[in-house]
Protein backbone atom coordinates (compact mmCIF):
# COMPACT_ATOMS: atom_id res chain seq x y z
CA UNK A 1 0.00 0.00 0.00
CA UNK A 2 2.82 2.15 0.49
CA UNK A 3 4.47 1.80 -2.83
CA UNK A 4 0.74 2.32 -4.51
CA UNK A 5 -0.09 5.52 -2.64
CA UNK A 6 3.44 7.03 -3.77
CA UNK A 7 2.91 5.96 -6.94
CA UNK A 8 -0.85 7.20 -6.84
CA UNK A 9 0.31 11.23 -5.68
CA UNK A 10 2.58 10.80 -8.89
CA UNK A 11 0.56 10.39 -11.17
CA UNK A 12 -2.30 13.20 -10.03
CA UNK A 13 1.19 15.40 -9.85
CA UNK A 14 1.73 14.49 -13.72
CA UNK A 15 -1.84 15.22 -14.34
CA UNK A 16 -1.63 18.55 -12.31
CA UNK A 17 1.36 19.47 -13.85
CA UNK A 18 0.26 18.84 -17.53
CA UNK A 19 -2.65 21.44 -16.94
CA UNK A 20 -0.25 24.16 -15.19
CA UNK A 21 2.39 23.60 -18.25
CA UNK A 22 0.17 24.20 -20.90
CA UNK A 23 -0.30 27.56 -19.40
CA UNK A 24 -4.01 26.02 -17.58
CA UNK A 25 -5.46 27.15 -14.60
CA UNK A 26 -4.59 26.49 -11.17
CA UNK A 27 -8.31 25.25 -10.80
CA UNK A 28 -8.27 23.20 -13.51
CA UNK A 29 -4.84 21.65 -12.49
CA UNK A 30 -6.24 20.65 -8.77
CA UNK A 31 -9.20 19.35 -10.33
CA UNK A 32 -7.30 17.12 -12.58
CA UNK A 33 -5.00 16.06 -9.82
CA UNK A 34 -8.11 15.17 -7.39
CA UNK A 35 -9.64 13.11 -10.80
CA UNK A 36 -6.71 10.42 -10.99
CA UNK A 37 -6.64 10.01 -7.13
CA UNK A 38 -10.49 9.33 -6.88
CA UNK A 39 -9.96 6.73 -9.85
CA UNK A 40 -7.51 5.27 -8.12
CA UNK A 41 -8.47 2.48 -5.45
CA UNK A 42 -5.62 3.07 -3.75
CA UNK A 43 -7.12 6.06 -2.10
CA UNK A 44 -10.60 6.51 -0.07
CA UNK A 45 -11.92 8.61 -2.86
CA UNK A 46 -14.11 7.77 -5.74
CA UNK A 47 -14.40 3.98 -6.42
CA UNK A 48 -12.49 2.18 -3.27
CA UNK A 49 -13.63 4.28 -0.61
CA UNK A 50 -14.14 3.33 2.93
CA UNK A 51 -17.86 2.10 3.15
CA UNK A 52 -20.27 3.22 5.53
CA UNK A 53 -22.32 1.83 8.30
CA UNK A 54 -24.75 0.13 5.77
CA UNK A 55 -22.00 -0.76 3.65
CA UNK A 56 -22.51 2.19 1.32
CA UNK A 57 -19.88 4.53 -0.31
CA UNK A 58 -20.85 8.22 0.29
CA UNK A 59 -18.57 11.00 -0.99
CA UNK A 60 -17.74 14.68 -0.27
CA UNK A 61 -15.70 16.74 -2.26
CA UNK A 62 -15.15 20.50 -2.51
CA UNK A 63 -13.45 22.43 -4.81
CA UNK A 64 -12.07 26.58 -4.83
CA UNK A 65 -11.09 29.22 -6.68
CA UNK A 66 -8.49 31.66 -4.93
CA UNK A 67 -8.82 34.23 -7.38
CA UNK A 68 -12.57 34.35 -7.04
CA UNK A 69 -13.60 32.67 -4.18
CA UNK A 70 -15.60 30.75 -6.17
CA UNK A 71 -16.56 27.10 -4.44
CA UNK A 72 -18.34 24.00 -5.60
CA UNK A 73 -18.72 21.41 -2.97
CA UNK A 74 -21.11 17.79 -2.78
CA UNK A 75 -21.93 16.05 -0.19
CA UNK A 76 -22.91 12.36 0.84
CA UNK A 77 -23.33 11.52 -2.50
CA UNK A 78 -23.41 7.78 -3.77
CA UNK A 79 -24.02 7.83 -7.29
CA UNK A 80 -20.98 9.57 -8.70
CA UNK A 81 -17.08 8.07 -9.85
CA UNK A 82 -15.64 11.70 -9.33
CA UNK A 83 -17.74 13.95 -6.92
CA UNK A 84 -14.90 16.49 -7.71
CA UNK A 85 -16.23 17.33 -11.04
CA UNK A 86 -19.66 17.58 -9.69
CA UNK A 87 -18.17 20.11 -7.60
CA UNK A 88 -16.38 22.15 -10.06
CA UNK A 89 -19.91 21.92 -12.43
CA UNK A 90 -21.32 23.72 -8.81
CA UNK A 91 -18.12 26.29 -8.97
CA UNK A 92 -18.71 27.15 -12.55
CA UNK A 93 -22.31 26.99 -13.69
CA UNK A 94 -24.14 27.68 -10.25
CA UNK A 95 -24.82 30.51 -8.32
CA UNK A 96 -24.62 28.05 -5.10
CA UNK A 97 -21.84 26.68 -3.09
CA UNK A 98 -23.06 23.11 -2.00
CA UNK A 99 -25.51 20.46 -2.99
CA UNK A 100 -26.18 17.06 -0.66
CA UNK A 101 -27.04 13.58 -1.93
CA UNK A 102 -30.30 13.09 -4.54
CA UNK A 103 -30.01 17.01 -5.38
CA UNK A 104 -26.26 17.10 -5.80
CA UNK A 105 -26.64 13.79 -8.26
CA UNK A 106 -29.85 15.42 -10.10
CA UNK A 107 -27.17 18.58 -10.94
CA UNK A 108 -24.48 16.79 -11.87
CA UNK A 109 -26.65 14.31 -14.16
CA UNK A 110 -28.60 17.99 -15.86
CA UNK A 111 -24.88 19.16 -16.68
CA UNK A 112 -23.80 15.92 -18.06
CA UNK A 113 -22.08 13.94 -15.54
CA UNK A 114 -22.83 10.34 -15.74
CA UNK A 115 -24.19 8.67 -12.70
CA UNK A 116 -23.00 5.51 -11.52
CA UNK A 117 -24.71 2.61 -9.07
CA UNK A 118 -23.45 2.62 -5.90
CA UNK A 119 -22.08 -0.85 -6.23
CA UNK A 120 -19.81 0.49 -9.29
CA UNK A 121 -17.70 2.10 -6.25
CA UNK A 122 -17.62 -0.90 -3.86
CA UNK A 123 -14.28 -2.82 -3.99
CA UNK A 124 -13.76 -6.19 -2.00
CA UNK A 125 -11.20 -4.53 -0.13
CA UNK A 126 -13.13 -2.72 1.34
CA UNK A 127 -15.77 -4.64 2.12
CA UNK A 128 -13.33 -7.16 4.04
CA UNK A 129 -12.38 -4.29 6.10
CA UNK A 130 -15.79 -3.34 7.51
CA UNK A 131 -16.49 -6.69 7.69
CA UNK A 132 -13.42 -7.27 10.21
CA UNK A 133 -14.21 -4.16 11.98
CA UNK A 134 -17.79 -4.50 12.50
CA UNK A 135 -16.81 -8.10 14.02
CA UNK A 136 -14.09 -6.63 16.31
CA UNK A 137 -16.46 -4.30 17.39
CA UNK A 138 -19.34 -5.40 17.37
CA UNK A 139 -21.60 -2.65 18.35
CA UNK A 140 -20.55 -0.11 15.96
CA UNK A 141 -22.94 -1.82 12.82
CA UNK A 142 -25.78 -1.70 14.96
CA UNK A 143 -28.31 0.79 12.91
CA UNK A 144 -28.53 2.09 16.76
CA UNK A 145 -24.87 2.53 17.59
CA UNK A 146 -24.81 6.67 18.73
CA UNK A 147 -23.25 8.61 15.77
CA UNK A 148 -20.94 9.92 18.53
CA UNK A 149 -19.34 9.41 21.44
CA UNK A 150 -18.98 6.04 20.62
CA UNK A 151 -15.76 4.61 22.56
CA UNK A 152 -14.46 3.86 18.78
CA UNK A 153 -15.17 7.38 16.97
CA UNK A 154 -12.18 9.08 18.61
CA UNK A 155 -9.73 5.84 18.69
CA UNK A 156 -10.41 5.91 14.77
CA UNK A 157 -7.56 8.02 13.70
CA UNK A 158 -5.23 7.62 16.44
CA UNK A 159 -5.47 3.78 16.21
CA UNK A 160 -4.57 3.57 12.28
CA UNK A 161 -1.14 3.70 13.87
CA UNK A 162 -0.78 0.57 14.94
CA UNK A 163 -3.39 -0.76 12.56
CA UNK A 164 -2.01 -1.54 9.18
CA UNK A 165 -5.52 -2.47 7.63
CA UNK A 166 -6.78 1.05 8.50
CA UNK A 167 -5.80 3.67 6.01
CA UNK A 168 -7.17 6.77 5.93
CA UNK A 169 -6.26 8.38 2.81
CA UNK A 170 -8.73 11.75 1.72
CA UNK A 171 -6.93 13.16 -1.58
CA UNK A 172 -6.42 16.36 -2.11
CA UNK A 173 -4.32 19.07 -4.49
CA UNK A 174 -3.07 22.52 -3.98
CA UNK A 175 -1.59 24.69 -7.15
CA UNK A 176 -0.09 28.01 -8.30
CA UNK A 177 -0.86 29.06 -11.63
CA UNK A 178 1.58 31.52 -13.83
CA UNK A 179 -1.24 34.17 -13.57
CA UNK A 180 -0.42 34.13 -9.96
CA UNK A 181 -3.96 32.31 -8.83
CA UNK A 182 -3.97 29.45 -6.19
CA UNK A 183 -6.66 26.31 -5.87
CA UNK A 184 -7.56 23.97 -3.78
CA UNK A 185 -9.95 20.33 -4.17
CA UNK A 186 -10.27 17.48 -1.70
CA UNK A 187 -12.16 14.56 -1.93
CA UNK A 188 -13.11 11.80 0.23
CA UNK A 189 -14.88 8.84 1.05
CA UNK A 190 -15.25 9.90 4.97
CA UNK A 191 -14.63 7.82 7.64
CA UNK A 192 -14.92 3.78 7.75
CA UNK A 193 -17.84 2.72 9.14
CA UNK A 194 -19.56 6.45 9.37
CA UNK A 195 -23.04 6.59 10.07
CA UNK A 196 -25.14 7.12 6.93
CA UNK A 197 -25.36 10.64 6.24
CA UNK A 198 -22.41 12.18 8.14
CA UNK A 199 -20.55 14.80 6.45
CA UNK A 200 -16.65 15.25 7.26
CA UNK A 201 -15.05 18.17 7.00
CA UNK A 202 -13.36 17.60 3.28
CA UNK A 203 -16.34 19.02 1.68
CA UNK A 204 -16.64 22.53 4.43
CA UNK A 205 -14.93 25.88 3.05
CA UNK A 206 -12.59 26.25 5.58
CA UNK A 207 -12.26 22.65 6.84
CA UNK A 208 -11.28 20.41 4.60
CA UNK A 209 -10.43 23.07 1.86
CA UNK A 210 -9.69 26.74 1.43
CA UNK A 211 -8.32 29.11 -1.51
CA UNK A 212 -7.72 32.68 -1.00
CA UNK A 213 -5.83 34.71 -3.73
CA UNK A 214 -4.68 37.29 -0.43
CA UNK A 215 -3.77 33.90 2.02
CA UNK A 216 -3.07 30.36 1.04
CA UNK A 217 -4.87 26.86 -0.85
CA UNK A 218 -5.30 24.12 1.23
CA UNK A 219 -6.42 20.77 1.78
CA UNK A 220 -6.93 18.57 5.30
CA UNK A 221 -7.00 14.87 5.10
CA UNK A 222 -7.71 13.34 9.13
CA UNK A 223 -10.24 12.19 11.30
CA UNK A 224 -12.67 15.33 10.32
CA UNK A 225 -14.91 16.08 13.53
CA UNK A 226 -11.73 18.37 15.12
CA UNK A 227 -10.88 19.56 11.66
CA UNK A 228 -13.88 21.15 11.12
CA UNK A 229 -14.74 22.20 14.70
CA UNK A 230 -11.07 24.01 14.50
CA UNK A 231 -11.95 25.00 10.53
CA UNK A 232 -8.70 23.69 10.39
CA UNK A 233 -7.64 24.74 6.51
CA UNK A 234 -8.69 28.36 7.37
CA UNK A 235 -7.16 28.89 10.97
CA UNK A 236 -3.92 28.11 8.63
CA UNK A 237 -4.67 30.52 5.50
CA UNK A 238 -4.93 33.22 8.09
CA UNK A 239 -1.21 32.74 10.04
CA UNK A 240 0.27 32.77 6.41
CA UNK A 241 -1.75 36.16 5.34
CA UNK A 242 -0.45 37.36 8.99
CA UNK A 243 2.81 36.60 7.50
CA UNK A 244 4.18 33.34 8.46
CA UNK A 245 5.65 31.33 5.86
CA UNK A 246 3.64 27.93 4.78
CA UNK A 247 5.99 25.89 6.00
CA UNK A 248 5.68 27.01 9.61
CA UNK A 249 2.17 27.52 9.50
CA UNK A 250 1.24 23.67 8.12
CA UNK A 251 3.44 22.40 11.25
CA UNK A 252 1.46 24.62 13.46
CA UNK A 253 -1.72 23.60 12.17
CA UNK A 254 -0.91 19.62 12.68
CA UNK A 255 0.11 21.06 16.70
CA UNK A 256 -2.73 22.92 17.08
CA UNK A 257 -5.10 20.10 15.57
CA UNK A 258 -3.37 18.13 18.29
CA UNK A 259 -2.99 20.12 21.12
CA UNK A 260 -6.48 21.29 21.01
CA UNK A 261 -8.75 18.54 20.16
CA UNK A 262 -6.02 15.42 20.31
CA UNK A 263 -6.85 15.16 16.48
CA UNK A 264 -5.05 13.32 14.20
CA UNK A 265 -4.55 14.35 10.28
CA UNK A 266 -2.30 15.98 7.47
CA UNK A 267 -2.32 19.23 5.64
CA UNK A 268 -1.10 20.79 2.35
CA UNK A 269 -0.77 24.31 2.00
CA UNK A 270 0.50 26.85 -0.80
CA UNK A 271 1.18 30.67 -1.16
CA UNK A 272 0.37 32.83 -4.21
CA UNK A 273 4.02 33.53 -3.95
CA UNK A 274 5.01 29.77 -4.52
CA UNK A 275 6.05 29.30 -0.80
CA UNK A 276 4.33 25.66 0.44
CA UNK A 277 4.11 23.66 3.33
CA UNK A 278 3.51 19.66 4.01
CA UNK A 279 2.88 18.53 7.86
CA UNK A 280 1.30 15.69 9.34
CA UNK A 281 0.88 14.24 12.61
CA UNK A 282 0.28 10.85 11.52
CA UNK A 283 3.23 8.13 10.79
CA UNK A 284 2.31 8.53 7.06
CA UNK A 285 1.07 10.76 4.56
CA UNK A 286 1.46 10.74 0.56
CA UNK A 287 2.06 13.30 -0.94
CA UNK A 288 4.24 14.97 -4.12
CA UNK A 289 5.16 18.56 -4.84
CA UNK A 290 6.68 19.99 -7.94
CA UNK A 291 7.94 23.29 -9.14
CA UNK A 292 9.40 24.76 -12.25
CA UNK A 293 12.99 23.80 -10.53
CA UNK A 294 12.38 20.67 -8.28
CA UNK A 295 10.33 17.68 -7.71
CA UNK A 296 10.00 15.10 -4.48
CA UNK A 297 7.49 12.85 -2.80
CA UNK A 298 7.42 10.75 0.41
CA UNK A 299 5.35 9.35 2.61
CA UNK A 300 6.79 8.96 6.20
CA UNK A 301 6.85 12.16 8.88
CA UNK A 302 10.39 11.78 9.28
CA UNK A 303 11.44 12.23 5.27
CA UNK A 304 9.59 15.75 5.59
N1 LIG B 1 -11.22 13.99 6.65
C1 LIG B 1 -11.99 12.90 6.15
C2 LIG B 1 -13.30 12.83 6.87
O1 LIG B 1 -13.31 12.94 8.07
C3 LIG B 1 -11.30 11.58 6.23
C4 LIG B 1 -9.87 11.53 5.78
O2 LIG B 1 -9.23 12.55 5.65
O3 LIG B 1 -9.34 10.44 5.53
O4 LIG B 1 -14.30 12.63 6.22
Amino acid sequence: MVAAHVHGVGNALAAGWRVLERGGSALDAVEEAVVIMEDDETFDAGRGSFLNRDGKVQLDALIMDGATLRAGGVGCVEHLRNPVRAARKILSESPHVYFVGEGAEKFAALHGLPLCKNEELIIPREVERLREYQTRIPTSGAKNAPEMGHPTDGELFAGAADDPTTSVDTVGAVALDRNGDIAAATSTGGTLNKAPGRLGDSSLIGCGCYADNLSAAASTTGWGEPIMKLVLAKWTADRISAGNLPEWAAQEAMNYLKQRLNGHGGIIVLSPEGHFGIAHNTPRMAWAYRTVKHQNAGIERDTL
